[in-house]
C-alpha cells in the first residue's frame, strides 16, 4: 500500500466559523447528519449516471450497482457512508470541503448567532451538507477517488479544528467512503436500528438503494408517478419533507398527468411558508426535472418563470432526451412547452382553491402574494390571469380582509367606470387622506394600497375586465355626476366672490409657477382645504418618487393645485388677498398650504424653510392673543 505523509491544510477563516458554531452551539436534531451525508452521496451517484448517459468518452463500467451503503460498528463506534458515484479530486477536496462557496454562510453565521429560527432548519436551508458530521464526529475520513481518468486515491481528514490533512492511499475504488468516529456524547448512534429508523424518517424516497449493513431501507420510488387515488396524504407529505428539508406539511400540492401535449407527471408543492421573508436570500427554482425517473437536474430554473420559484417539486416527461445537456435546457422545444402549459395550470389552480378555499387561500396570499404581483408585472402572457389572483384591502373591507378585483368589480356602482386605487403606509393614513374624499362622498369603492411595488404592478396591469385602473391622485378623475375639477380661465359672468376666487386661483397660479403646473378649483375635496394631483397619464406620485430615489436627476413632474373654495380657511385667505396681496401672514400661510399638499402627496418639502415658516406663522398667532 503506498501511503505518502499527510499534507497539511488551513480551513478558510468563514469555514472555521461554521465548524464552530456547527460543533458548539447545534444541540437539536443531531441525526440530520444521516440525511446530510446520504443526500450528497445520491447526489454524486447521479452526476456519474448522467455522465455515463451523456459522455462521448465511454466510463470504464465496473460491475458494480450504483448505491449507498453504510456501515455501523457499535463495536469501534464508527459509522461509514460509502457511495460509488464521481468521487473527488484533490482540488475539489480543497475547495469543496475546505473551503464554503455558499454566498449565504456569512448570513447563517448572523442568524445563528442572533439564534432566529432553529439551527437544523437552518442548516437544511443552507446546505451545510458535509459539516454536519462533525455535530457528532471527533474524526471525520473523507476518503476518495475521482471518476476522471488517473486520479490518485487520497485521504482527506480533521477533527473539525482549524486544520485538514490529505495524504494519498492508492488501494482506493471510485466514489467516496466517509469515515465518522463518533464522539463520547454521541456513541449511542452507532446502533443499526437507530440509523435505519433515521433513513427511513428523512431519506426514504432517495432514488438508489441504501443498505445499512447489507440491507436496504429505503423504498425507492416514484411517487410521481403513482395515481394520486394510490397515495395517502402522509406519503405525499413524506415526499415533499424529503424532497424541501422542510419540517411542515405543505399547504398545496398539485398531482397531474398528461399526456398531451407532452407525457408528463408533475407533482408540485407550495410551501407553508416564504423563506425569502425571514430575509434569506433569494429561493433558488425548487423543480427537478426526470426523464422517466432518471434526474435530468435539479432545481431547474427553465422550467417555470422566475416569480414561481416558490413552487417545489417534480416533473417527469418521458419525451424529453434523456441525453439533454444541462446546457442547453433553455433552447429546448419541449421544455418551452412543458414550461407553458404548467404555469397555466398552476395559475388555474391557485384560482380554483381561492374560490373553494378562501381562507386557506389568504393564508398563502399573504405569504407569496408578493410573487403573484412579480408575475403580474413581468409575465405579459399571464398577467390577466395572474391578477384574478391579486387581494387587496379596500375602503369599503375591514382592516384586514382582502378583496379580489373580480370581487371589487362585481360591487362597482352602474356610473362607475373605472377601478381606483390609493397609496398609502398604513390603513390609518389612507382613511385619513385627502385623496380619499370624493370616493368616500360619491360611494365608490378605493382599492388599498400598503406594498411600494403594488402601484408598479396595478399601473402595469392598466386595465382589468375592460376597465381602467387609475390611481386616485390623477388629475381629471371623473366621477360620474360629478364634474372634473375647474379650469378658472374665461369665467367672466361671475358673483362678486366667485370672482374673487377665480383672481385669487390666477394669482396663485402666477406666483407659483415654478413649482406648480396649475392651479384649479376642485370639485373633489369635502374637508380639505387643497390637495396636488398628477396630471402624468403613466406614473403615479408615488412611483415617481421611487425613480426619483433610484435615478439622480429624476423629476417627479410639476403638480396641479386643486384647491376647495368651501373651505374655510380658502376663504379667509381670499378676504386677507383682497385687503392686501403683499400681506406678510397671506403670503406665509398660502407657502405652508402648497408646502402642506407636498407632504401629503409624499414628496419632499424643503424642512429647514418650512420650520422656520412654521415658526413665524405661530409667533404671530400667539403674540396676536
Ligand atoms: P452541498 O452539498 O450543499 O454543496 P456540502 O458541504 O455537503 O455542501 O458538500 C460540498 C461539496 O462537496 C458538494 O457540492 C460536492 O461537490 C462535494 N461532495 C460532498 N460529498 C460528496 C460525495 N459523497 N461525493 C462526491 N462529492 C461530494
Amino acid at each position: 500500500m503506498a501511503t505518502q505523509a499527510p499534507k497539511t491544510y488551513e480551513y478558510q477563516t468563514e469555514t472555521k466559523r461554521i465548524l464552530d458554531v456547527v460543533i458548539h452551539s447545534l444541540y437539536k436534531n443531531k441525526e440530520i447528519f444521516v440525511r446530510e451525508l446520504i443526500s450528497n452521496a445520491a447526489d454524486s451517484i447521479e452526476k456519474y449516471r448522467h455522465l455515463q448517459l451523456t459522455s462521448k468518452t465511454d466510463l470504464p463500467s465496473d460491475n458494480n450497482a450504483l448505491e449507498i451503503n453504510i456501515d455501523v460498528s457499535e463495536e469501534s463506534k464508527s459509522i461509514t457512508i460509502m457511495d460509488n458515484g464521481v468521487g473527488m479530486t484533490r482540488d475539489e477536496l480543497i475547495g469543496n470541503l475546505g473551503t464554503i462557496a455558499h454566498s449565504g454562510s456569512n448570513d447563517f453565521i448572523k442568524k445563528l448567532e442572533e439564534s432566529k429560527g432553529d439551527p437544523a432548519q437552518l442548516i437544511g436551508q443552507f446546505g451545510l451538507g458535509f459539516y454536519s458530521a462533525f455535530m457528532v464526529s471527533e474524526n471525520v475520513k473523507f476518503i476518495t477517488r475521482s471518476y476522471l481518468p488517473e486520479s490518485e486515491g487520497l485521504i482527506w481528514e480533521s477533527n473539525g479544528e482549524s486544520k485538514y490533512t490529505i495524504s494519498r492511499e492508492e488501494s482506493i475504488d471510485r466514489g467516496a467512503r466517509i469515515v465518522l468516529q463518533l464522539d463520547e456524547k454521541n456513541e449511542e448512534l452507532a446502533n443499526v436500528d437507530k440509523i435505519k429508523s433515521i433513513i427511513k424518517e428523512y431519506s426514504n424516497f432517495v432514488s438508489y438503494p441504501i443498505k445499512v449493513n447489507g440491507e436496504q431501507v429505503n423504498a425507492i420510488q416514484a411517487i410521481w408517478k403513482k395515481r394520486s387515488t394510490d397515495i395517502e396524504d402522509t406519503e405525499y407529505n413524506e415526499f415533499y419533507k424529503f424532497l424541501t428539508n422542510a419540517y411542515t406539511d405543505p399547504k398545496f400540492r398539485m398531482h397531474i398527468t398528461t399526456d398531451a401535449p407532452i407525457q408528463m407527471n408533475t407533482l408540485v408543492f407550495i410551501p407553508e411558508e416564504n423563506v425569502e421573508k425571514f430575509g434569506f436570500s433569494r429561493t433558488e427554482p425548487g423543480v427537478n426535472l426526470y426523464c422517466n425517473k432518471i434526474l435530468i437536474e435539479s432545481g431547474v430554473k427553465e422550467i417555470l418563470p422566475d416569480y414561481l420559484r416558490f413552487i417545489k417539486g417534480v416533473v417527469d416527461s418521458e419525451d424529453l432526451p434523456l441525453n439533454i445537456a444541462r446546457e442547453t435546457l433553455q433552447d429546448n422545444r419541449i421544455i418551452g412547452k412543458i414550461k407553458k402549459f404548467l404555469t397555466k395550470r398552476i395559475i388555474k389552480f391557485l384560482q380554483s382553491e381561492a374560490k373553494d378555499s378562501p381562507e386557506k387561500y389568504i393564508e398563502f396570499w399573504k405569504e407569496f402574494g408578493n410573487y403573484v404581483k412579480e408575475g403580474v408585472h413581468s409575465d405579459f402572457d399571464n398577467k390577466t390571469e395572474l391578477a384574478k389572483l391579486l387581494r387587496y384591502e379596500t375602503s369599503k373591507s375591514d382592516e384586514g380582509t382582502f378583496k379580489s378585483l373580480d370581487d371589487y368589480v362585481a360591487e362597482m356602482k352602474e356610473s362607475q367606470k373605472d377601478i381606483y386605487y390609493i397609496f398609502g403606509e398604513s390603513r390609518k393614513e389612507i382613511d385619513h387622506s385627502p385623496y380619499l374624499e370624493m370616493f368616500r362622498s360619491a360611494d365608490i369603492e378605493v382599492l388599498y394600497l400598503y406594498d411600494p411595488i403594488d402601484d408598479f404592478v396595478l399601473s402595469s396591469l392598466l386595465e382589468f375586465d375592460g376597465k381602467n385602473i387609475v390611481s386616485s391622485d390623477k388629475a381629471d378623475i371623473d366621477l360620474s355626476g360629478k364634474e372634473g375639477a375647474k379650469d378658472v380661465e374665461g369665467e367672466k359672468d361671475k358673483k362678486s366672490d366667485e370672482k374673487d376666487i377665480t383672481k385669487f386661483v390666477n394669482w396663485l397660479k402666477k406666483i407659483h409657477k415654478d413649482n406648480l403646473s396649475d392651479v384649479k378649483l376642485s370639485t373633489r375635496l369635502v374637508d380639505s382645504p387643497a390637495i396636488l394631483v398628477n396630471p402624468d397619464d403613466q406614473m403615479t406620485t408615488h412611483m415617481q418618487k421611487i425613480m426619483q430615489a433610484s435615478q439622480s436627476g429624476y423629476s417627479v413632474g410639476n403638480k396641479v393645485l386643486e384647491i376647495n373654495p368651501d373651505n374655510i380657511i380658502i376663504k379667509n385667505l381670499v378676504k386677507l388677498w383682497k385687503k392686501d396681496k403683499k400681506d406678510n401672514v397671506l403670503l406665509l400661510a398660502v407657502d405652508q398650504l402648497i408646502d402642506n399638499t407636498f407632504l401629503l402627496a409624499g414628496l419632499h418639502v424643503d424642512t429647514r424653510t418650512m420650520v422656520d415658516r412654521i415658526n413665524e406663522l405661530m409667533g404671530k398667532s400667539i403674540g396676536s392673543k
